[in-house]
């Protein structure tokens, strides 16, 4: 039911864990994707071969959305190539852990940079193109963290509620040019990110806290991600999708 045919989608992080099953959820719904990545270039090809081969069409570009020539040059390149930029989904993101008396700015800014004022880098690039053609899917990758905070993570958790009230307020200020702006906000899932974590020591704990007893898979954070950018999802608006396997339930 969902057709993205013609519909060209920039997914910054695309290239691994989250980013790279929307990556391949919007191929295969139809839709031209630019697989934003920002060192591992293997990671990034791979998909763009994966896709093709499934008969869709994608590029892969290097960039660091934390910088606003490189997202501009994301958004610059993506509607180039595709001649529009119908769906951005910000997804990169890093999460790293520190107490906060031992925070140093660097590891404060770093985090807030990427997570947040990437976001909002991209979304500046990509709302003049959205508005001149008065249609858009903006899909924000927040965090359970960003809902209830995350004790050693504070930046991370603070950048993710950032994320969610950036959504919140751009719903609001783009809906009358036809821009909705969404949010999904994942539980553990099964990537890069938290291999360290779910195969540690501290795995039967964090089970013990989703009442569906596993991780998520990407996909099922993918699925999501794609509804709030197709028509099915065309009257939600300044949404925030739990995705979390029930663990923490917010309305
Ligand atoms: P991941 O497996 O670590 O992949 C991160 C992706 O982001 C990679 O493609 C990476 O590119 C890219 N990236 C990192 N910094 C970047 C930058 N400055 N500019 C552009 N791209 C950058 O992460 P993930 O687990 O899929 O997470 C994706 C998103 O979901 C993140 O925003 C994360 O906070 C959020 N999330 C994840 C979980 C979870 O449990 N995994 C839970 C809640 C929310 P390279 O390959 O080049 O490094």
């Amino acid at each position: 039911m969902i057709d993205l045919i013609g519909k060209s989608a920039l997914v910054t992080g695309g290239s691994r864990g989250i980013g790279r099953a929307c990556c391949l959820m919007l191929a295969r719904a139809g839709a031209k994707v630019c697989v934003n990545y920002r060192v591992e270039s293997p990671s990034a090809e791979l998909l763009v071969e994966e896709i093709e081969g499934a008969g869709g069409e994608a590029f892969a570009l290097a960039a660091d959305v934390s910088r606003r020539e490189d997202a501009e040059m994301l958004v610059e390149e993506t509607v180039h190539r595709f001649g529009g930029l119908d769906i951005l989904v910000n997804n990169a993101g890093i999460w790293k852990g520190s107490a906060v008396e031992e925070m140093t700015d660097a590891e404060w800014d770093e985090t807030l940079a990427i997570n947040l004022r990437g976001a909002f880098l991209c979304i500046r690039a990509a709302v003049p193109v959205m508005k001149e053609a008065r249609a858009g899917r903006i899909v924000n990758v927040s965090s359970t963290a960003g809902q209830r905070g995350e004790a050693f993570h504070s930046h991370y958790a603070a950048s993710k509620g950032g994320l969610i009230s950036l959504t919140k307020s751009l719903a609001v200020e783009l809906a009358p040019h036809g821009i909705t702006v969404n949010c999904v906000a994942p539980g553990w899932t099964v990537t890069d990110m938290t291999s360290e974590s779910l195969l540690g020591p501290e795995r039967d704990g964090i089970l013990a806290a989703i009442p569906m007893g596993r991780a998520a898979r990407p996909e099922e954070i993918a699925g999501p991600v794609v509804f709030l950018a197709s028509d099915l999802a065309s009257f939600v608006n300044g949404e925030i999708l739990n995705v979390n396997g029930g663990a923490v339930l917010v309305g």
